[in-house]
């Protein structure tokens, strides 16, 4: 990885106000069979006192306050538009690059993908993406990324949102589940970028010895013109880096993850499903009172409360806790109905969630500045 992590952002001052309530854990209860539990004998029957006995007391605590003062995109507002709020983080996933003409990669739902494994015979689209099987035979993974790659490639209206939160000022970091590399297009500055499965914009000789760097016009123009490429040094196969399925996530995703997201003031989540591990854990990684924007499609990344209340009606349980707040202890996720208003959702294309983000802050003139084409390559020397 050429990016080294940023130290900061230039908002060094944090808020030391802002209180640090940790989740609380459930654990061994000293106390078994108090409140009111019947003691049995049975494992069962202990089992159930111990669960009912630590929600009874989790739930004597006082309620948590309220994260945001609504439960909408005014709530966000003001939040963002208050002292609290400095650190912004940005998740995105595919969704954010969709406009751009760019199917997710890696979802086999095209046509693309069906003539592609009838021309190299293969048993499966995903072993595309193995790193084992690229190494053998490359050809059907760079025919797949001429199809794929629009010749232009522009960045969204997304894209342009998250260089106006860095503009601003608040871009603590943009993790990206994205290999296009639009993001740098943008003139987002590398190093506030984390491209959590690589990318296209750079490629390396895949000999140990070599590791030669190579652009990505240079790969670009490989790709369109149908030649295997190949080492300018050794005559190697050159690989983007891109993470295939056996390789490692890059180093730079943890080491920037964990300094990240204790930091985090603000966390807004566009374009992804939430299904990629480890990627999808990280919407838990900010602290418990650091509000989550969702812009996508539909809701994703909930509690299976369902899933928990099933278990506690299993066992039979029957206490007067609040079902409401109890799987929460448990099972972390986003909660887009709970009355602490931490979670909130604009849901529809990214592109529509961001310009509402962007008109309801103000900043229309200049988000649209940006989308437009004007003032977005000034930083991009920036990124080289
Ligand atoms: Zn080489």
């Amino acid at each position: 990885m050429s990016d080294q992590p940023k130290e900061g952002n230039g908002n060094e001052q944090r808020d030391k106000s802002r209180q640090s309530s940790e989740e609380q854990e459930p654990g061994p209860s000293s106390t078994p069979g108090a409140s009111g539990t019947r003691r049995g004998s049975s494992p069962v029957d202990k089992l159930q006192g111990f669960v009912t006995n630590l929600l009874s007391k989790l739930t004597v605590s006082s309620p948590k306050p309220k994260v945001l003062e609504s439960n909408d995109i005014d709530g966000i507002v003001s939040f963002i538009q208050s002292e609290k709020c400095k650190n912004i983080i940005v998740m995105a996933g595919a969704g954010i690059s969709t406009s751009a003409g760019i199917p997710d990669f890696r979802s086999p739902s095209t046509g693309l993908y069906a003539n592609i494994m009838r021309k190299y015979q293969l048993p499966d689209p995903q072993v595309m993406f193995e790193i084992g099987f690229f190494k053998k035979n490359p050809e059907p993974f760079f025919s797949l990324a001429k199809e794929l790659f629009p010749e232009e490639m522009n960045p969204t209206p997304s894209h342009h949102f998250v260089r106006l939160l860095h503009n601003k000022g608040f871009l603590l970091r943009h993790y990206t589940q994205n290999i296009d590399g639009l993001e740098r297009l943008a003139g987002i500055p590398g190093g506030k970028i984390v491209e959590a499965h690589g990318s296209f914009h750079t490629a390396h000789c895949m000999s140990s010895s070599c590791r030669k760097e190579h652009s990505f016009d240079w790969m670009k123009e490989k790709i369109f013109s149908e030649t295997l490429p190949k080492c300018t040094q050794c005559d190697t196969l050159v690989k983007p880096d891109v993470v295939f399925f056996g390789e490692n996530l890059p180093a730079r995703f943890f080491d920037c993850m964990s300094k990240d997201f204790p930091e985090c003031d603000l966390l807004i989540i566009m374009g992804t499903s939430l299904v990629v591990q480890p990627f999808s854990h990280l919407v838990e990684k900010v602290p418990d009172d650091c509000p989550r924007v969702l812009i996508n499609r539909e809701i994703v990344g909930t509690v299976d409360e369902n899933r928990f209340i099933g278990f506690l009606e299993k066992l039979g349980a029957h206490s007067d806790f609040d079902l409401g707040t109890a799987p929460h202890m448990f099972a972390r996720g986003m909660n887009f109905k709970s009355e602490r208003n931490r979670d909130i959702a604009i849901l529809g294309d990214c592109d529509d969630g961001v310009r509402k983000l962007a008109k309801a802050l103000g900043w229309e003139q200049e988000f649209e500045k940006l989308c437009s084409g004007q003032g977005q390559k000034s930083t991009n020397q920036a990124n080289a």
